[in-house]
């Protein structure tokens, strides 16, 4: 064995069945982990993770994260959390309830089990930001009582529960803020702007533009996301994060619906629809941190990401389950 391989370990992750934390239980499982994945279907699917089902170092946990859970583990990955606008607004006091008692919950295992525990934060926690590009040490501007609250007030809260395990029991906390992230296992249905704007563009629908189309988000694809969650989860204890992860390239609305249109060679029209409320006009990450602490730089631009997302949105589709999804997403009966 050579000095450089890292040790199997036991491995939890939560929201598993989800689109982020299905490709993190596929990259776990190939460098030799044993995956335990913890999702309890609101929005995670079943055919995101069905490959790995017969992998004898992956189990399958149906289980909600804001009730206690006692298992053994090493590590500790938080991801389960609805997080496109749509989701998170359904039912926005179990948006909550995941992010925080979800939060103290893991937390709590971490504590007892002595485990390094990972915290998927988010670029909201800066809310409609006045600070661009976005720094770490910016507080962000955050509505506390808008229809965006569950989510942005939740995960900062997650956030303060993180820091304060840390300071107050030791625990070793690693949180990474994402910023937009795009990529195949996207919810057809969640109506984030990238797996819409396809999905449109594939069955001939408008393009829906939210407001004029000229405020902007940066756009990251999962596998770069991947590659900086674990090696997050790799640095010393020392390392506690916020870190941001994203691409630092910055697209307005107008110009990423043309990009899809082109790519798929579709005769969609783009629709103005209102903006909906406290929608941040700008957002783009400073990722001076992640280049220093985790010598993490993206690779798949736009252009590359979008030739792979659209290439499963087709196949899901000519499948027959963009649409409507399969009936393990409890959300898709609720929307
Ligand atoms: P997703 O909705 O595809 O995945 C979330 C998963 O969590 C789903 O499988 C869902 O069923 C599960 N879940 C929700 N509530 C749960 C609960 N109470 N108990 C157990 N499981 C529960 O979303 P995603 O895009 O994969 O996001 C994963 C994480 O990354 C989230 O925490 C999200 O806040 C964060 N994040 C995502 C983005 C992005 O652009 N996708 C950006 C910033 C942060
Ligand atoms: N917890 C859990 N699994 C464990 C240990 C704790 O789910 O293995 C939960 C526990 O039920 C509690 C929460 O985590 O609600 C916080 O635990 P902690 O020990 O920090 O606080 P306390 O139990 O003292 O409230
Ligand atoms: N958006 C849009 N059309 C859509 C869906 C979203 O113009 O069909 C806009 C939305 O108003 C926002 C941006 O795209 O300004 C990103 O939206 P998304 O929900 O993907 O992410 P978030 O707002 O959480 O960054």
């Amino acid at each position: 064995m050579t000095n450089n391989v890292i040790e199997p370990k036991r491995v939890l992750v939560t929201g598993g069945a989800g689109f982020i934390g299905s490709h993190l239980c596929d990259c776990l499982l190939a460098r030799g982990d044993e995956v335990l994945c913890v999702d309890n279907f609101y929005t995670g699917r079943r055919r995101n993770i069905e490959h790995l089902l017969g992998n004898p170092r992956f189990e399958l946990l149906r289980h909600d994260i804001t009730h206690p859970l006692f298992v053994e583990v090493d590590e500790i990955y938080n991801l389960a959390c609805p997080a496109s606008p749509i989701h998170y607004q359904v039912d926005p006091v179990q948006t909550t309830k995941t992010c925080v008692m979800g939060a103290i919950n893991m937390l709590g295992l971490a504590k007892r089990l002595k485990a390094k525990i990972f915290q998927a934060s988010t670029s909201e926690i800066y809310g409609s930001p006045h600070v661009h590009p976005q720094v770490e040490d910016y507080w962000g501007n955050v509505n506390p009582i808008g229809p965006r609250s569950c989510y942005d007030e939740g995960k900062r809260c997650a956030e303060t529960l993180f820091f304060d395990y840390h300071r107050q029991h030791g625990t070793k906390i690693k949180v990474i803020r994402i910023f937009n992230t795009y990529g195949p296992r996207m919810h057809p249905n969640d109506g984030r702007v990238v797996s819409n704007f396809i999905v449109q563009a594939l069955t001939g629908q408008p393009i829906t533009i939210y407001g004029d189309g000229n405020q902007t988000r940066s756009f990251g694809y999962v596998d770069d996301l991947i590659t900086a969650i674990t090696a997050m989860m790799e640095t010393p204890d020392t390392v506690t994060g916020p870190v941001n992860v994203g691409n630092p390239v910055e697209f307005t609305m107008l110009e990423l619906a043309r990009l899809v249109i082109e790519m798929t060679g579709s005769s969609s029209e783009l629709r103005h629809l209102p903006l909906p409320l406290n929608d941040p006009h700008q957002r783009r990450p400073d990722i001076s941190v992640a280049r220093r602490v985790l010598g993490w730089e993206p690779t798949v631009q736009l252009r590359e990401g979008l030739r792979a997302t659209i290439a499963y949105f087709d196949s899901s589709l000519a499948a027959g389950h963009a649409a409507v999804d399969d009936a393990s997403a409890s959300i898709s009966r609720i929307i």
